[in-house]
């Protein structure tokens, strides 16, 4: 199963890459629930506390239960988490695996010094905790994924 993604929803997370560049970007991917299609996206404040926040990021519980509840009772809610990897490629890290949950899309966003942003997305394979790649439809293809 792709994730679609149309083009103006991928444009506004490369805003929130690049914006927040050389520091990780996070946000919450808004959908129809056991769907694979982006509908909107919720930018979020980087909310890891470890330091390094040009590798690390964490979204604060408060900020999902509040998105959560704005759906709550809704065919539509969260599908999965996008955050960026400045100067990195678009692979999981390690920390990204141990905290990734299953049944969520994980969108990462390379995000080099200059030049284009690519994307790749993931999904946990609670078989083996290993982070598994799943197909990204950006665009045209997005639409008629999504049934537009
Ligand atoms: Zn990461």
């Amino acid at each position: 199963m792709s994730l679609a993604i149309s083009r103006e929803i991928f444009e506004q997370m490369e805003r929130h890459a690049r914006g927040g560049f050389p520091l990780e970007c996070c946000g919450l991917m808004i959908g129809r629930l056991g769907g694979a299609a982006v509908e909107e996206v919720r930018p979020l404040k980087n909310a890891w506390q470890g330091g390094d926040l040009e590798r690390r990021y964490a979204i604060d519980p408060r900020d999902w239960i509040r998105i959560e509840k704005e759906f709550s009772g809704m065919e539509r809610g969260i599908i999965g988490v996008y955050h960026s990897h400045p100067r990195a490629s678009a692979q999981p890290s390690a920390f990204d695996a141990e905290r990734a949950w299953p049944n969520y899309f994980y969108l990462i966003l390379s995000v080099p010094e200059n030049g284009p942003i690519t994307a790749r997305c993931w999904k946990l394979d609670e078989k083996d905790a290993m982070m598994r790649e799943t197909e990204l439809a950006i665009g045209e293809g997005a639409r008629m994924a999504a049934g537009e």
